[in-house]
């Protein structure tokens, strides 16, 4: 019975250990796929701004005098868009990169939120390509907070940008911001595609994207809320979402 039991507990050790090899690898593979798939997409969206930008200046430069302006403010039009879609992308690489140095540190300032918000939904709707309703109610009116004005803005831009990239043909959004005796909310509602109950807990993750949430065309590299959570928990505060698909989604922050 001795041996038995020694060969019995070098099996299960072996198959353990085995089996233990198996997840890693396979672990290990599913990252580097996502890793690859990453380094592609971001290729091909560096790539296609530049090349249309290229394309519709080399079309301004060969314009003659006489053709007409309406042309050739479409094609100043396009390198503006494409310029603006290569700077958010490398915005977002780069406050990914710099929130993870160890010499990270926020610069808190008081910041009137009613103005800090109404400016970020004027550049918003500078930038959109699709009409948005937004809603903005805030109370009390002169509510301040104490944050870092670059990374707040950022947080609440990317909030913005999302309820209306995850929005059908027009985005109807509302703003709320609300002040308690110990903690302020800031809530970004939408009526847009929602986000199946199983698939919340993984949109805060790096490079996570609702996989349906293609369907609508919407670009994206899954980074977005991966920086909103962990500046959001730099300033001490928490993030949560409500969802629904098809109904819309919230997402409320407390600071
Ligand atoms: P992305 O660049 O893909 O928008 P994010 O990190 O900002 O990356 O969001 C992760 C995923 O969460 C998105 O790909 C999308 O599937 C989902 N998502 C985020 N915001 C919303 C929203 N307001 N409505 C519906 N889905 C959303």
């Amino acid at each position: 019975t001795g041996i038995l039991t020694t060969s019995f507990i070098i099996l299960l050790i072996l198959g353990f250990s085995f089996w233990f090899l198996i997840r890693t690898l396979l672990r290990q593979k599913t990252l580097e796929e996502i890793k690859s798939d990453f380094t592609n997409n971001i290729t091909h969206e560096l790539k296609t701004p530049i090349a249309v930008a290229y394309a519709a200046n080399d079309a301004l430069l060969n314009f003659n005098q006489a053709e007409e302006k309406t042309k050739r403010d479409q094609y100043l039009r396009i390198c503006q868009e494409q310029l603006q879609r290569l700077s958010s992308l490398v915005e977002q690489i780069l406050s990914m990169s710099m929130e993870r140095r160890k010499t990270f540190r926020l610069h808190p300032e008081e910041v009137n939120l009613k103005e800090l918000i109404v400016s970020l939904v004027e550049q918003h709707q500078l930038k959109a390509d699709k009409p948005a309703q937004i809603t903005l109610e805030i109370e009390p009116k002169t509510l301040t907070i104490v944050v870092d004005r670059t990374h707040f803005s950022n947080i609440i831009s990317n909030l913005i940008d999302n309820a209306v990239k995850y929005s059908k043909e027009r985005a109807d959004i509302t703003i709320r911001c609300r002040q308690t005796e110990q903690t302020v909310t800031i809530s970004i509602a939408d009526r847009g595609i929602g986000i199946p109950l199983d698939k919340q807990k993984h949109i805060f993750d790096k490079f996570y994207r609702v996989p349906t949430g293609n369907l609508h065309n919407a670009k994206g590299y899954g980074l977005g809320l991966f920086y909103v959570k962990s500046m959001v928990e730099k300033h001490g505060g928490t993030i949560t979402v409500k969802s629904e698909p098809g109904k819309g989604s919230i997402f409320t922050i407390t600071l």
